[in-house]
């Protein structure tokens, strides 16, 4: 049996993605044998797939580092065949083959049941985007941030990341300052909940080491200089949660925010994080996500036009959330 997939391959120099047909057969030996509903289109599955960072670590590879899918068959007790699953990370679609494609083979550990709020391609619509997110402002309310501690700040709003920061934080009643490079999002960024815009010029250069105050915490999904200057204007005993690197992988800050002001920097990683807390983050969206928002903030695509989608992502040009339907 055959079955389609988007597979990237390198030989020297040359890096190809293509949808090709593949032998069921050359599936990996994992626990539990899934027929893939939707998949989505991540940052990182667009370096993926473009080639534009070295974020494929083994060749053959089938991308996309998250899907919702049926289980076929399972070797793992956690799961029987009809269960719908949803997989975030774990290195899939870097190191082991992903959902960009009609069938994949996983481990039961790397999996959690699919919340029954959402619908298969809800839940892409969110995808690690939206979980992401929810890790973020978890990470702002595990250190005690608040509505009443004063506004966050959302950097690289327009994106996936940051239209569901933008969202959740609003919909818990937070202030919210989206920061975006498109002006032509302020109007979709204001239905999501932003109340405050400000643009990207405005933080992506070298700044002073302490700024005016301006809000209480943040999640920035962009790095680089704009992280340096987001932490130069959290107010005394803010809290920052850092998790992308759209402007750059740098961190061309000072510690001054640290030790004068006592702001601290919250670590967001996605891919690695255990069990438990995935879980509490997919309730917390199950129950925070409005459909008819999430239908603002999500379009779908059929696996033919993966390709295309993932070079419009690398250009900045694409708004809010890509799930690619695979079934
Ligand atoms: P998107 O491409 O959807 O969004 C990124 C957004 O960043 C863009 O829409 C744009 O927003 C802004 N941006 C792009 N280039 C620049 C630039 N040069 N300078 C400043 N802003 C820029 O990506 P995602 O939302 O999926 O991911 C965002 C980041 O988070 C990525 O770096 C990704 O790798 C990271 N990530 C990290 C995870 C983790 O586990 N820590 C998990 C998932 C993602 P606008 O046009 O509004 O300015």
């Amino acid at each position: 049996m055959t079955f389609r997939a988007l597979v990237v391959n390198k030989s020297d120099d040359h890096y190809q993605c293509e949808l090709t047909q593949l032998s069921s057969e050359a599936l990996p030996d994992e626990d539990v044998h899934l027929k893939v509903l939707y998949s989505s289109l991540n940052y990182k599955d667009g370096l993926a797939i473009t080639g534009k960072a070295p974020v494929v670590r083994k060749f053959p590879m089938i991308p996309g580092i998250d899907l919702v899918a049926e289980v076929i068959q399972s070797r793992d007790e956690q799961f029987k065949a009809g269960d719908k699953v949803v997989l975030n990370g774990w290195s899939v679609g870097e190191k082991y083959w992903g959902g960009l494609a009609e069938y994949a083979n996983l481990r039961g550990d790397w999996l959690i049941p699919l919340p029954s709020k959402l619908s298969a391609e809800q839940a892409m619509w969110i995808g690690t985007a939206g979980y992401t997110a929810m890790l973020s402002v978890m990470a702002l309310q595990q250190h005690h941030i608040s509505p009443e501690s004063g506004p966050i700040v959302v950097t690289g709003a327009g994106g996936g990341v940051g239209s569901f920061a933008v969202y959740l934080l609003a919909k818990l009643g937070f202030k919210v300052i989206a920061v975006t490079g498109r002006e032509s999002l302020h109007p979709y960024l204001k239905e999501l909940g932003a109340s405050e815009f400000m643009a990207r010029e405005e933080l992506d250069k070298p700044g002073k080491p302490l700024q005016k105050e301006q809000w209480a915490g943040a999640i920035d999904c962009v790095g680089s200089h704009t992280l340096a200057n987001v932490c130069a204007r959290t107010q005394y005993g803010g809290v920052v949660a850092c998790c992308g690197l759209a402007q750059g992988m740098d961190l061309p800050a000072s510690v001054a925010p640290f030790i004068l002001r006592g702001v601290t920097l919250a670590g967001i990683d996605s891919v690695m994080r255990p069990k438990a807390d995935r879980i509490k983050a997919w309730a917390q969206l199950a129950e925070l996500v409005d459909a008819n928002m999430l239908a603002k903030i999500g379009q779908t695509i059929p696996l033919e036009q993966a390709l295309d989608y993932a070079h419009q992502l690398m250009d900045g040009q694409v708004k809010g959330r890509v799930a690619v339907k695979i079934a």
